[in-house]
């Protein structure tokens, strides 16, 4: 390789300054030159190595075992020489020497790449050594490596040295405790030798003091004391008198200096001491405890123990205190007033219950107050006493208890448990009082309260007879047609009952006043009325009036009879008019036929009776004329007319007896057939004025009063003759209807009018008309035959009409076979 293969030296200055790291190799490995950067990674200079072999300027580190650099470099070029192409390298280590130190090496890793340049002619003109330092990575990893080996090697260490650690900390440990207690042994052997009594008293809870000599000089006083004491801690090294002036005098005192001299221990149990605490002077209670402090069998102290009793003492002082309260107030009470204790034994009796028992007071354990209780209250009480005394329940018993006198008093005694402080039981505490009077009113109330309840039920019993009897007046009044008005005379209004209205045809509803009535009464009354009313206002006279009214709504007159009474307030005053009305009109008109009746009844009576009157005065004319008189025809007149009477008075005192009830039926079977056929003949014969067609019916028995039935038919064969004109005829029929015999008498008369009818068969009646005005009869004649009809259980009516005729029928039963 010759000189003129060389790179011209600005290609060399070139690549010297080029960013990266090589070096220029001639062909036969010289170096022409090398970059900045590969200098400065070598630790070189360029005119140091400039001109050297390669491996003369970069030797192998004699001291790195198995240096393969040199060999491996060498061999890289030598094939690049030969093939011409350019050989990568793997990362080789080629440690370099550090100039500063001759003969030391620095380690350095490395990956070559050796580019070979040609010339013009392709003759080999240089080869490019371009290296990349890569030590520091391959240090890095090398060092992670070793330093992991490391660290677990370490923490092998580390675990043994802790396991030998803790083996020698255990040893430790042991050696430490038993050295402890060694320590802790001697320790309190010193304090139990030294300090154990100070400290003991030091610390107690109690308060406690040690005095030292004759003069009580205080050597130890624990901090529970100097509380007690209300004293500071500087009164150790004083003297009692000192510490505690105010001690001086006080008895605790002799007894202190008691136990010095003798020796022997003493106790006081809630003594009282005064002592000064913060300047004020406080007296408390404690029990004691003083003991001698021997020094080689001689007292050289004395200890004290105080404990502080005065709330203690203080409550049963409080308790005393009540006691003697309670004892006072129970003692001028007269309330009875008494303890028992839990067992239920008497206790106490305060004065009122001596006084009223004439107990003894003392021994009351012993008295068995029982047996004062009334026998029938004795199981009671006990049983209440003892209830209460097992479940310190509070309790109330009544009873009769025998006093001094042996008369039995009513007590009411309430019982209650008594408890302490401490809830525990301590019997009862009884107060009482003497209820014998109350009970006694109780009593009295309880008879007053059952007088008042029986009288009470007779009240609404005899209220319930009222109702009833109110009620049953008003059935009455209904029944009987009755009104009832009252009438109030200051205000003239009238309070009427519904009856009382209806008769007068007043409103039902709504107030009535006494112009009201008096619109109804017909005016010929009116005067007569008011005077009535008058004298009631005025005099009080009673109220008895019969008056005609006209109903206020029919129009209709009715005769009223209105009775009443005046009722005087307390002032004497006339008030109120009770009345009772009544419908009298039937009465009112009975009356009037009755007095019409004997007006005709002495008329016709008279009537004969001058006839007989004149015939015997003829007679008495022609005795004394002394001529022959034929006095027959006179007499026979006379007779006649008697006979008339007699047929008059007959009939009248059938009415009488009648209704005074003395008429008798004589009863017999008789054929009913039989005696009509008798007497149409009679009539037949008799009557000249009317025919009489009877129509037979077979023979029909009754079981009747044959004269009477006789009467009955006659009368309606006599009536038909009467009110029927002359010529006309009169049919006669028997017939059969079942178990009865039904008889009519038929005329062709006058007839009658439907509004008659209906009162027909009454008392007196008769139609007025014109027609019957001129025919004499008294109006008893069908009210007779009405009446036997019905006392033979048989009926009696008619049909008729006005101007044709009537028929008049009575049906009898039929007398039954035997
Ligand atoms: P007296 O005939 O005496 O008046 P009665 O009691 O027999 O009394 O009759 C009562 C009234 O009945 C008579 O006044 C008459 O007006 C009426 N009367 C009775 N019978 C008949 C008759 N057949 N036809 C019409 N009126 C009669």
């Amino acid at each position: 390789m010759g000189q003129n293969n060389s790179p011209s030296l600005d290609t060399l200055r070139a690549f010297e300054t080029a960013p990266a790291m090589f070096m220029i190799l001639s062909p036969n490995l010289y170096i022409l030159t090398a970059s900045d950067l590969f200098l400065e990674a070598t630790g070189t200079r360029r005119d140091t190595i400039a001109g050297s072999y390669i491996f003369d300027a970069f030797p192998g580190n004699p001291d790195l075992e198995g240096a393969d650099g040199v060999k491996n470099i060498l061999s890289s070029l030598r094939k690049v020489i030969a093939t011409g192409k350019q050989h990568a390298m793997p990362v080789q280590r080629y440690d370099v020497p550090d100039r500063s130190i001759p003969g030391t090496f620095i380690v350095r890793y490395w990956e070559p790449l050796h580019v070979p340049v040609f010339d013009d002619t392709g003759s080999l003109s240089y080869i490019i050594q371009s290296v990349k330092n890569v030590t520091g990575e391959i240090m890095s990893r090398a060092e992670a490596k070793q330093s992991r080996a490391d660290r677990e090697e370490s923490l092998r260490e580390l675990d043994l040295v802790n396991r030998r650690l803790s083996a020698a900390h255990d040893t430790l440990q042991v050696m430490n405790l038993s050295l402890e207690s060694e320590v802790a042994k001697r320790t309190l052997e010193l304090e139990q030798s030294e300090r154990k009594y100070r400290n003991l008293i030091e610390h107690s809870p109690v308060a406690m003091q040690v005095f030292r000599g004759e003069d009580m000089t205080f050597e130890i006083v624990n901090d529970s004391m100097l509380r007690f004491l209300g004293k500071d801690r500087d009164i150790i090294g004083k003297t009692l008198f000192q510490g505690v002036p105010e001690i001086i005098g006080q008895p605790v005192v002799d007894v202190l200096y008691g136990v010095y001299r003798t020796g022997k221990p003493l106790e006081l149990h809630g003594e009282k001491v005064i002592l000064e605490r913060n300047g004020i002077s406080e007296t408390g209670y404690y029990d004691v405890i003083y003991r001698a402090l021997y020094d080689d069998g001689e007292v050289t102290g004395v200890l004290g123990i105080a404990i502080d009793v005065t709330p203690q003492i203080l409550a049963q002082q409080a308790i005393l205190e009540s006691e003697e309260r309670f004892r006072n107030m129970a003692e001028g009470s007269d309330i009875f007033i008494s303890l028992t204790d839990e067992h239920g034994a008497l206790e106490y009796l305060n004065a009122s219950w001596a006084d009223m028992t004439g107990w003894a007071r003392d021994n009351l354990k012993q008295l068995s107050w029982d047996e004062f209780v009334h026998p029938d209250d004795r199981k009671a009480v006990t049983a209440k006493f003892l209830h209460g005394l097992e479940n310190k329940q509070e309790f109330t018993n009544e009873f009769r208890l025998q006093n001094k006198e042996n008369e039995y008093r009513w007590l009411r005694i309430k019982g209650i448990p008594r408890f302490d402080s401490t809830q525990s039981f301590n019997g009862f505490i009884f107060s009482g009082i003497d209820v014998t009077e109350e009970k006694q009113r109780l009593l009295e109330i309880e008879y007053i309260n059952k007088a008042l309840i029986f009288s009470n039920e007779q009240l609404s019993d005899a209220n319930l007879k009222l109702l009833e009897s109110e009620e049953n007046l008003k059935t009455a009044f209904d029944a009987g047609g009755l009104g009832s008005c009252s009438l109030d005379l200051k205000t003239g209004r009238a309070e009427m009952s519904p009856t009382y209205r209806h008769l007068y045809g007043l409103p039902q509803q709504g107030d009535i006043s006494w112009g009201m009535l008096l619109d109804s009464v017909e005016p010929e009354f009116l005067n007569e009325v008011n005077l009535v009313l008058e004298n009631a206002i005025n005099h009080g006279a009673p109220v008895d009036s019969t008056y005609a009214i006209r109903n206020l709504s029919t129009g209709e007159r009715r005769w009223m009879r209105v009775v009443g009474k005046v009722y005087q307030g307390a002032d004497g005053v006339n008030e109120r008019i009770y009345a009772v009305v009544m419908d009298v009109t039937s009465q009112k008109e009975d009356e009037i036929r009755k007095n019409d009746f004997i007006a005709m009844v002495s008329h016709e009576l008279k009537t004969p009776l001058t006839s007989i009157s004149g015939y015997v005065q003829l007679l008495d004319l022609k005795t004394r004329q002394g001529s022959s008189y034929d006095g027959k025809p006179v007499l026979d007149k006379i007779q006649t007319q008697l006979k008339k009477m007699t047929t008059m008075i007959n009939g009248f005192l059938s009415i009488s007896r009648l209704e005074s009830g003395k008429i008798q039926l004589a009863r017999k079977k008789f054929d009913i057939a039989d005696i009509t056929s008798r007497l149409v003949e009679e009539y037949h014969t008799l009557v000249s004025t009317h025919s009489f067609v009877f129509n037979h019916c077979t023979a029909t028995l009754v079981h009747a009063d044959e004269d009477k039935i006789e009467h009955v038919i006659n009368n309606l064969l006599s009536n038909a003759v009467k009110y029927s004109p002359s010529g006309t005829s009169i049919e006669i029929n028997c017939t059969l209807k079942g178990d009865l015999v039904v008889l009519s008498v038929k005329d062709n008369g006058m007839g009658i009018h439907a509004h008659d009818v209906p009162r027909l068969f009454e008392r007196y009646y008769r139609v007025q008309s014109l027609q019957t005005s001129t025919i004499a009869g008294f109006g008893i004649g069908l009210y007779l035959c009405a009446e036997i009809i019905h006392r033979h259980s048989g009926k009696i009516w008619v049909e008729s009409e006005l101007d044709q005729g009537s028929t008049f029928y009575f049906s009898l039963p039929i007398a039954n076979g035997e």
